[in-house]
């Protein structure tokens, strides 16, 4: 693969200096010598996350905080999730009071992109400018995960053909946000399980990227590290999986950029692109 000058750029936007021989295959790997972090497995969920911190730069525009459900009306999740067409599953999850998330929510956020991306993008759950604006990774992680996705081409907005070989559909595991941004707890991953499955069955991607340790934890159902799981392809429910670093731990952790880097180019070649 070579690159040209608005890729160099985009790869500098993301901390990536190409080393070898600019004019030739560029490798964007770890400069020699630089050792890897011990675990990288994902965003360490705190109040000072830069998910926190960071405003986006695309949209200031506070969404209307939806009003939050008290205790006496948390509910069952709809029944038929997995038979809704698009207008129905959005509703099921705007409306959606099955677990204790609901109440501290602002909005919940269902996804962004085509409907018919081949890459779809799995994330953890909304951080706070997530559940004010409704849409996922719109934080500093959010700008990271955009450089990205421009660097193989690909982006969450629509272009004007419209192509889906050129876009993403962006999703969380979680549609709602865990108070201060902490872990989400086993019973929100089960019952926002079935959201997340039938966006897949909707989208049909040809490949998920499966983004930090709890959307790998959902999606593969294990518990291994990221590093031993990188690398290689796996699947959720016939769909090709390739797993990598949270960009909000890419923040934090810059050397590992490289190796979410040879992330990206493996999972290009498993999507056939
Ligand atoms: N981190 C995630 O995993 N998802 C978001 O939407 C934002 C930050």
């Amino acid at each position: 693969m070579s690159w040209d000058d608005r890729q160099r750029a985009i790869l500098a936007a993301m901390g990536i200096r190409l080393w070898t021989d600019p004019h030739r295959e560029a490798e964007a790997s770890l400069p020699p010598g630089t050792a890897p972090e011990a675990e990288g497995d994902g965003p360490a969920r705190s109040a000072a996350s830069p998910r926190e911190t960071a405003p986006s730069a695309r949209s200031s525009a506070a969404v209307p905080a939806t009003r939050a459900p008290q205790a006496a009306e948390l509910g069952a999740r709809p029944v038929g999730v997995e038979a809704m067409d698009w207008p129905a599953l959005r509703a099921a999850v705007a409306g959606c009071t099955a677990c204790g998330l609901c109440r501290s929510r602002r909005n919940t956020v269902f996804g962004v992109g085509h409907e018919r991306a081949h890459w779809m993008i799995v994330g953890e759950a909304p951080g706070e400018h997530e559940d004010r604006q409704g849409e996922p990774f719109v934080g500093m992680a959010g700008q990271l995960l955009d450089n990205m996705l421009r660097a193989v081409g690909l982006s969450r907005t629509p272009g004007p053909d419209h192509d889906p070989a050129r876009q993403v559909f962006i999703a969380n595991v979680l549609k709602c946000r865990p108070p201060v941004n902490r872990n989400p707890l086993p019973e929100e991953v089960a019952q926002c399980a079935p959201y997340l499955r039938r966006q897949v069955e909707l989208v049909q991607p040809k490949l998920i990227l499966a983004m930090g340790r709890f959307a790998v934890q959902a999606l593969l159902e294990t518990d291994a590290a990221i590093g031993r799981l990188r690398g290689q392809r796996h699947q959720y429910q016939g769909v090709p999986v390739v797993v990598t670093y949270h960009p909000a731990y890419l923040l934090r952790n810059p050397a590992d950029k490289a190796r979410a880097w040879d992330d990206l180019c493996l999972a290009r070649e498993v999507a056939g692109q």
